[in-house]
This record gives C-alpha cells, structure tokens and sequence, in this order.
C-alpha cells in the first residue's frame, strides 16, 4: 500500500457510504437509532475534505488523518471506533510502502485496538464481525499473489461476517438494549465494514 492506493482507498469509501447512506440508516433505524449512515457520511465527508489538496507524504499519515478526522467530527459510537482502527492502521503502516503482510499485521493491530475499545468480540453482532474475518482472510492470503487477490478475499470474508450477524442477539452497542429483538436484523456497523474492505479491494484492482 502506497499513499496513492491509500488515498483512493478513502476516497471510494467515501463514495460507497454516500450511495449507500440511505441503507445504512435504515438498517440502523431497525435495530438502534437511524443515524449510521449520516454519522458515516458526515465522517467521509470530512475525510474526503481532509485529504483534498493536501500533498500526504505516505500511506501511514493518510490513515492517521483519516482516523483522527473520524474521531473529530463523528458523534456515534462508529466514530471513535473507525477512527481508532484507521489511526492505529496508519500508525502501524510507517513511512514507507507496505506489502500484503505488513498491511494485514497492521489492520490486525487495528482489529486488536477496536476490540479492546469497544470490549467486543466476534459473536457480538458489531463491526468487529466483519472486521475479524477480513483481517483473517487477508493474514492467510498468498502474500505472492498481491493486494488484489488478497484484498478479494478480505472484502468476501467480510461480506460473509456481516451476514453472519443477522441471526446475532446484540451484546454490545445500542442494540444490545433491544435484547432478543436485535436477532433477525444486519448490524449496520457490520455493513459499512463490508462497504469499506469492498472498497479496498475495488481500488487494489489494478
Ligand atoms: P450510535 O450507535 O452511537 O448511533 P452508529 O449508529 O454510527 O452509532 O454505529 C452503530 C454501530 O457501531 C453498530 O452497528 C456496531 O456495529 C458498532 N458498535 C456499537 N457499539 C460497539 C462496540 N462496543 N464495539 C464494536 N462496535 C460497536
Ligand atoms: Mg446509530
Ligand atoms: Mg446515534
């Protein structure tokens, strides 16, 4: 990962939360208070603006940027959290490019840092279900093969977690107050997480 990939990485971010802003909030609107996709978009907006024009010297001070922004500007609970993990990403990454390995040891670094934040594991219908296995997959990736297939397989991995909390009772987050009633729903937390590794493997293309 280079500063250009990372920069493209935010910028299709961006742009896959804002037409899909409606869904997240809707999905939110079932299960917790209706604002994810506003918060998210509110928040890749802000990045978008932060990284516009400005000349960011590596991969690593995209992401801190990125993840500082968040923390700044979005009031939910996805705020800090994302934040958290794009700053510890961009801080684990360091100054120069990073290969396949160094990417999947510094997102599970980020992994680790939302966990601990957010004292949610797998299972817990969050995020971190889509988080995890997309850190996994890309871990377990050739590291022969490149960004491209390893990020494929990092954003279907995350597609299948987020899946995977629909069945899911919430144990953490505004949802867990629903109780038996959160199951039967996709964490929306879950979904933009699928959106972003989505997005990454979309700009790891080429
Ligand atoms: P809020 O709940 O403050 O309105 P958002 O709607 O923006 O914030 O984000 C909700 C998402 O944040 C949830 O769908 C879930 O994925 C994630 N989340 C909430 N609490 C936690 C937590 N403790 N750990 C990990 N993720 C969490
Ligand atoms: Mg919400
Ligand atoms: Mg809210």
């Amino acid at each position: 990962m280079d500063t250009d990939l990372a920069r493209a990485w935010m910028l299709a971010v961006a742009e896959s939360i804002e037409a899909d802003r409606e869904r997240l909030s809707r999905l939110d609107a079932e299960i917790g208070d209706g604002d994810h996709g506003t918060n998210m978009h509110r928040g890749f907006s802000a990045v978008r603006e932060a990284l516009d024009g400005v000349d960011s010297p590596s991969a690593s001070t995209v992401l801190v940027k990125t993840g500082t922004t968040l923390i700044s500007r979005v009031g939910g609970a996805s705020g800090p959290l994302y934040g958290t993990v794009f700053r510890t990403v961009g801080k684990q990454l360091g100054a120069g490019d990073s290969d396949v390995a160094e990417l999947a040891a510094a997102l599970s670094a980020g992994r680790d840092d939302v966990c601990r934040l957010g004292s949610a594991q797998v299972g817990d219908k969050t995020m971190v279900d889509a988080l995890s296995p997309a850190v996994d997959a890309l871990t377990a990736a050739d590291p022969a093969g490149g960004l491209g297939p390893a990020t494929r397989a990092a954003a279907e991995a995350a597609e299948k977690g987020a899946e995977s909390t629909i069945p899911l009772q919430a144990r953490k987050g505004r949802a867990s107050y629903l109780g038996e009633r959160s199951a039967g729903h996709l964490d929306p937390g879950a979904a933009s997480t699928a959106l972003i590794f989505r997005a990454l493997a979309d700009v790891a293309r080429g």
